[in-house]
């Protein structure tokens, strides 16, 4: 990736995560621009899944084999097909060595322009917090959720698993008729019935990258509330008019927590995420650009929470001291959604959003919740050590892939992040800093921003 070499003295400091997935060669020939996906998900006591993919690509140049992200070691490729205008050449997929990506193979090339290829793959439910996993080790799940920040997006279905390769996603999930799905777009219609499995069908997402695309499966207590924008400013930086009285919901797992705790998250999620909007629009002067927002509590995480587009999970564990637990919620709500504007509005490496976004939470989480939490670095290697030590509590397994996830994505990393960002800002003074950040939000608004543009533009010493 050209934004991990290149980096300013700023930059510096912080040590290098891998966010770019292992695919970086292939959007020059061809991008993605629609995953129109389907999972069927028949029962709570099956581990695997079936799923359907129609990717809509764009061809640069005349292109005959295609590599994808995909992780064949946990699913497979049943069919592959491709199809441009009549054409529809035969198809062949093999995996590549390394079992993390497949190559498609077409008899006859396909010409620049729109093409479709479409898959048919099963997928396994994973344990380890990563891509698709459920809550539970027991066979039957509760609760199933996603985790796919840098690069598991691939883990569940083949895609382009690389920040800075954003398409549209339009999602649909069949699942047993006792569970319900969320996903980071409003429903399309009521759920149906088809093959004696609810299916829900979801709108179709603006351009995202595929780790800030996600859904959970379960049965879910939720509140809602609605928010309008405190910006002055009332174009969307997607172009027009922003929208009033935008949904905001927070939800629990009834399968899990107690009732009070349950009732408790609630109520501070909601108040948080209320607030959270808020003051971030302030800060950055930009309104709010998605359909609605929703804030799921998840007993079972590898951090703190995560900031998925439209569906922000938040980590709030099970035991402990559960008014700890609802604190720092509430301060990761702040943090989620203050990422969706830097990170999810416009894509940043690793450590470019987390410094900047650690340095939000900062400024305003004092003010929001009397917080006597000092941000540094979210507890997040904290969280992930305990949740693969508990063994006991059987929720999670372990897997050579999380403890890479892990090393890489170590406090020390969100420390320097952080400090990169403070060390500017002193200098630079808040208020450039915040007309800085605003101008690239709407200027790289749905793209992604190098490493060496973030420097020159946002952290730049004057
Ligand atoms: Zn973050």
């Amino acid at each position: 990736m050209s934004n991990r070499k290149k980096k300013g003295q700023m930059m510096e400091e912080a040590p290098v995560v891998t966010q770019q997935g292992p695919s970086s060669h292939e959007p020059s020939r061809w991008k993605p621009l629609q995953y129109a996906l389907s999972l069927s998900f028949d029962s709570t006591s099956s581990n695997t899944y079936n799923g359907s993919l129609s990717l809509s690509i764009e061809c640069v140049e005349e292109v005959k084999s295609f590599v994808l992200d995909f992780y064949t070691i946990e699913g497979k490729i049943i069919e592959v097909s491709a199809i441009q205008n009549k054409l529809k050449p035969t198809a062949k997929c093999h995996e590549l060595p390394g079992g993390r990506q497949i190559q498609i193979n077409l008899q006859e090339a396909i010409k620049p322009g729109r093409a479709v290829l479409n898959f048919r793959f099963r997928g396994t439910i994973r344990t380890d917090g990563l891509g698709l996993y459920k809550s539970q080790s027991t066979s039957a799940w509760t609760l199933l959720c996603t985790h796919f920040e840098p690069n598991f997006a691939s883990l569940c279905f083949p895609c382009i698993d690389d920040a800075s390769a954003r398409a549209s996603f339009i999602l649909s999930i069949q699942v047993p008729p006792d569970m319900t799905v969320h996903a980071g777009m409003p429903l399309k219609h009521s759920p149906s019935t088809k093959n004696e499995l609810l299916s829900f069908e979801f709108e179709e997402s603006p351009r995202i990258p595929p780790y800030l695309f996600a859904f959970a499966v379960g049965r879910f207590i939720v509140v809602e509330a609605t928010f309008s924008s405190v910006c002055e400013n009332t174009l969307s930086p997607l172009g027009g008019e922003i929208s009033t009285n935008i949904p905001i919901r927070a939800m629990v797992s009834i399968d899990h927590y107690n009732e009070k705790m349950r009732r408790d998250i609630l109520d501070r999620l909601i108040i948080a995420g209320s607030q959270s909007l808020h003051a971030c629009e302030k800060f950055l002067g930009i309104p709010f650009w998605l359909p609605k927002i929703d804030l799921l509590a998840l007993p079972v995480m590898l951090l703190a929470g995560m900031e998925n587009v439209g569906l922000c999970f938040l980590h709030v564990k099970e035991e402990g001291d559960p008014s700890e637990a609802l604190s720092s919620a509430e301060t990761d709500v702040l943090h989620e959604i203050a990422h969706q504007w830097v990170g999810n509005l416009v894509g940043m490496s690793l450590r470019v959003k987390e410094g900047i976004v650690q340095y939000i939470e900062k400024q305003l989480s004092e003010k929001l919740f009397g917080s006597q939490k000092k941000s540094s670095g979210r507890k997040k290697a904290g969280q992930v050590k305990s949740m693969t030590n508990k063994k006991t509590q059987g929720n999670s397994t372990e897997s050579q892939l999380q403890r890479d996830f892990c090393k890489e994505l170590n406090e020390e990393f969100y420390q320097k992040s952080l400090k990169a960002v403070e060390t500017a800002v002193d200098v630079m003074g808040e208020k450039t800093f915040q007309t800085r950040l605003a101008s690239v939000l709407n200027e790289y608004a749905l793209s992604y921003l190098p490493d060496e543009v973030a420097h020159e533009r946002i952290l730049r010493l004057p």
